[in-house]
């Protein structure tokens, strides 16, 4: 008898995000935007979260889904059993060109004898997100060179 491997954990929405994961499903990014101080932000939330602003005067913006890669880490042991046939992945925070910064994936790298080559990968390359078809509920969105 063999064991189902353990599934990674998945998003679980909430109402301030159910419209963000039903444009995710849709193959689209949106974010949060304050229009009191002109700012996009991630996670979805209803409230500015820049302390000088607080604002509740937010609303939606599509994101192009091209940036920049922030900062990564590659990943060589799972934090968890589910990530064990993962490894080695590339844990990413993604700067969008609309200023927000959201963590995710890098994928498509150039892989070696199960390795990961750091020299292929390096903070401020161009990146674009893509969605990975989870289930029926959740696309993730995952980002690879642009
Ligand atoms: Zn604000």
């Amino acid at each position: 008898m063999t064991q189902a491997a353990p599934q990674i954990p998945l998003p679980a929405p909430q109402p301030e995000s159910d419209f963000y994961w039903e444009k995710c499903k849709a193959g689209e990014l949106w974010l949060r935007h304050c229009k009191a101080c002109n700012r996009a932000y991630f996670y979805p939330r209803d409230i500015c979260p820049f302390p000088e602003c607080f604002s509740r005067d937010t609303d939606w913006i599509q994101s192009s889904g091209r940036g920049t890669l922030h900062t990564f880490a590659i990943v060589h042991r799972g934090p968890t059993p589910a990530f064990r046939d993962k490894v080695p992945y590339i844990a990413a925070v993604v700067e969008l060109e609309e200023g927000a910064r959201i963590p995710s994936w890098l994928v498509g790298i150039e892989f070696g004898e199960g390795e990961i080559r750091p020299d292929a990968v390096q903070c401020g390359m161009a990146v674009e997100v893509f969605f990975e078809e989870i289930d029926e509920n959740i696309s993730l969105p995952m980002f690879r060179a642009a």
